[in-house]
C-alpha cells in the first residue's frame, strides 16, 4: 500500500490531491524565465503521464501559462500542483509534491541557456537550450 500513497502528491491546505499511476525518478529541472518567475526559482519536476486522478477540482485553478501549456495550482495555499502539456495531455508535477518516490536523480536540465549565472547545479545532467527544445516540439508537430 505504501507504493499506493507515495505517488499522491497533497497541496499545503490538502484541498487538492493528484494520485499519478507512474512518477518517473528521472527528473528534469526548467531554468525558462515563466518557472522562476512561478517558484522564484527552477521548477524541479517529475514526469507523471497521462494517467492522474485529481481530487479537489473545486478547488483547482489552471493558468494558461503558454500555447503549449498550462500551470495548475491550489487557489487556497497557492501550492504549485502541475504544469499540462496540451498537446500529449502530460502532467509534469514538482517534485516536492513527491517526498517519498525512491530512486530520484536529476537527469535533465531545460532551457539550459536561461539559467542565471548566480545559481548553478554541479550534477552531471543531460541539457537543452532553448533552440534545442524548439526543435524538438516542432518535430512532434
Ligand atoms: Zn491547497
Ligand atoms: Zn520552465
Amino acid at each position: 500500500m505504501s507504493d499506493v500513497d507515495n505517488n499522491v502528491a497533497r497541496c499545503l491546505c490538502g484541498g487538492v490531491t493528484i494520485t499519478a499511476a507512474t512518477v518517473n525518478p528521472a527528473f528534469t529541472v526548467c531554468h525558462c524565465d515563466t518557472c522562476r518567475t512561478w517558484g522564484g526559482g527552477p521548477l524541479f519536476a517529475v514526469q507523471c503521464g497521462t494517467d492522474i486522478q485529481i481530487t479537489g477540482k473545486d478547488k483547482l485553478k489552471e493558468y494558461d501559462s503558454s500555447a503549449w501549456a498550462s500551470r495548475g495550482f491550489c487557489s487556497e495555499c497557492g501550492t504549485h500542483l502541475f504544469y499540462h502539456l496540451k498537446k500529449t495531455g502530460e502532467y509534469n508535477l514538482p517534485l516536492g509534491l513527491f517526498p517519498q518516490i525512491d530512486g530520484l536523480t536529476m537527469d535533465m536540465q531545460y532551457f539550459s541557456d536561461k539559467r542565471p549565472d548566480h545559481y548553478c547545479f554541479s550534477n552531471e545532467t543531460k541539457s537543452m537550450t532553448a533552440a534545442e527544445i524548439e526543435a524538438y516540439f516542432s518535430s512532434l508537430a
